[in-house]
């Protein structure tokens, strides 16, 4: 039987595409750029080999322009150009890449950099415009064409005047409806704005004219109203740039620019991986807490660049949640994108990176422990918490990854002290790591409980958070050495100082225990004699695993 080709209502098929990729208008413009960028790129590749072509990087750019009056914005490149047949090919034929096409012939050189691959993010400007126009002329050619559409009518080409090599790309923006503002893509502060998010690390020039107020010539106070041509992408990531070319300064700058936070960063990290999955990060660890750090609102997440251009503005595949306060972002040529660039087809590659991620920022900060302990601490102050709640969650599955990094308030010290720091101090006899619980550590200082371990004089930790002795808990030993709280029924001593409880209560107490025990009945469950007190009259302890800061934790959480 012979096959038959499926039809398509190309019009129906291109709006629905249109409409249906893309879950921001704005990228109409990144895909645009990204489109120029690679007709340059393809210049630049064509004259490492074609001995009749020469390259100077400060000939090719990339140009924004808009027409308020005419609702017209322009993109012009100075990039490779399109005869009458790729106008033809790649733009009349919709999922047709040239630039894949390209990729493939050049992969032996180093076609990596080109951006574009699905063939479509070129229709993503009828999201935005009700006409595009196309102007090309191509390398070698002495001829130009114009390609014209309304979008699903179809397309017409034409031939015309062009004196540059390159491509202009006229966008008719549609008129502004209800609910939809169009003409935001004409004011320069938007086209600014969304050319930094997406396209910052373009490797060309992206130029616009743009109004600055400046003072007039020999005036103080008045100013006049000058247009001027700038560059508004930084071009060069700093990602790329080699870490010996980087001051602390640049990290700041680069911290700030990107509004990772308001504060300082305590630390960043600057990574290049080129193995077998090869990518770039700049990471910081913020100095302060974000103000919805410990909240339901807040995102963990990276920003997620692919070659330079912005994919995804919060991954949050790429962060474990114990280390949700990092900050920064990751480019890498090896993910394999989804048709709109917004999500990633395979997860394989990024937990790849997430898992190299992941080792680096424990590294940093057992880096940071050893070599700075002051910034350590600052650290420990904001984040700490979620170190801990990270030992607790999933089980303890990370609490081989944690540990090292956790710190406790210690009873001899009087200072934070790590488990390592602990057991290196602990004497032979000691066979416990021992710790106390309470509101404070002034609190804890006067537990009756805590007097005979501080007598054997043995270090004990003080836990004042809630989710303190819950990570202890998890962890169970450290170091092959147990965790002991104060509180409980055996300490771990010799034979003479065992509370076992019965053997003390003398006959002759026991009418008045029995009436304490009556009068607090509902509060306590019995009162005995302790061998444990020493200057104190009583004490409140536990039977089982769960102490009282425990128990009042639980009763805390919603049922
Ligand atoms: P992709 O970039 O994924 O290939 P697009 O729909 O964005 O898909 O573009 C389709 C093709 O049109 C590109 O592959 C390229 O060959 C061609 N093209 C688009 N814009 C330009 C341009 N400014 N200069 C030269 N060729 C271009
Ligand atoms: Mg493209």
């Amino acid at each position: 039987m012979a096959k038959k080709q499926f039809k398509a209502e190309s019009k129906r098929l291109l709006e629905m595409m249109i409409n249906s990729i893309y879950s921001q208008r704005e990228v109409f413009l990144r895909e645009l750029l990204s489109n120029a960028s690679d007709a340059i790129d393809k210049l630049y590749y064509k004259a490492l080999t074609d001995e009749n072509l020469t390259f100077n990087k400060e000939d090719y750019y990339i140009k924004v322009s808009a027409d308020k009056e005419k609702r017209q914005l322009i993109i012009t490149d100075t990039g490779i150009g399109m005869t009458q047949e790729e106008l033809e090919t790649n733009l009349g034929v919709i999922a047709k890449s040239g630039s894949l096409a390209f990729k493939k012939e050049n992969e032996s050189k180093d076609g990596h950099d080109i951006i574009g691959q699905f063939g479509v993010g070129f229709y993503a400007a009828f999201m935005v415009a009700d006409v595009v126009t196309v102007t090309s002329k191509a390398i070698g050619s002495n001829e130009a064409y114009r390609w014209e559409s309304k979008g699903a009518d179809g397309y017409t080409i034409t031939p015309c005047e062009k004196e540059k090599v390159g491509t202009e790309i006229i966008l008719t923006i549609k008129e502004n409806t209800e609910e939809e503002d169009y003409g935001q893509f004409l004011e320069e502060y938007r086209l600014k704005e969304i050319i930094k998010k997406y396209s910052d690390f373009i490797r060309y020039p992206i130029k616009m004219d743009v109004t600055e107020s400046k003072l007039k010539e020999g005036s103080t106070d008045e100013y006049e109203q000058i247009i001027e041509e700038q560059v508004i992408n930084s071009m060069v990531p700093i990602w790329k740039k080699n870490k010996s070319e980087l001051t602390d300064e640049d990290y700041q700058n680069f911290y700030h620019e990107k509004h990772y936070g308001f504060d300082q960063p305590l630390k960043h990290i600057h990574i290049n991986v080129d193995g077998t999955i090869r990518y770039n990060a700049i990471l910081y660890i913020p100095e302060n807490i974000p103000f919805d750090y410990y909240s339901k609102e807040f995102e963990k997440g990276l920003e997620l660049y692919s070659n330079g251009v912005l994919i995804m503005e919060k991954c949050a595949d790429l962060l474990p949640d114990y280390f949700s306060f990092v900050k920064g972002m990751v480019d890498s040529e090896d993910l394999s994108l989804n048709i709109s660039r917004e999500m990633l087809q395979h997860d394989r590659q990024l937990k790849l990176i997430a898992k190299n991620i992941n080792k680096k920022i424990k590294n940093e900060l057992v880096s940071l422990l050893k070599n700075d302990r002051e910034k350590y601490e600052s650290f420990y102050k904001s984040f700490g918490r979620q170190i801990k709640f990270g030992v607790y969650s999933d089980f303890g599955a990370n609490k081989d990854m944690l540990q090292d990094l956790l710190m406790f308030y210690s009873s001899k010290e009087k200072r934070l002290v790590t488990l390592d720091e602990y057991i290196e101090r602990m004497s032979e006899d000691q066979k416990y790591i021992y710790y106390a619980t309470g509101e404070s550590y002034d609190r804890i200082d006067k537990l009756p409980q805590t007097e005979m371990v501080a007598d054997k004089g043995y270090e004990i930790l003080y836990l004042t958070e809630d989710i303190d002795e819950f990570a202890i808990k998890m962890l169970m030993n450290y170091k092959e050495k147990e965790f002991k709280s104060v509180s409980s029924g055996d300490l771990g001593f010799e034979e003479e100082n065992k509370d076992d409880g019965k053997d003390a209560d003398l006959a002759e107490h026991k009418d008045l225990f029995a009436h304490m025990a009556k009068t607090l009945s509902g509060s306590v469950k019995d009162v005995r004699a302790s061998k444990r007190l020493k200057s104190h009259p009583v004490c409140l302890s536990t039977e089982g695993e769960i102490t009282i800061e425990m128990e009042k934790v639980l009763n805390a959480m919603p049922d």
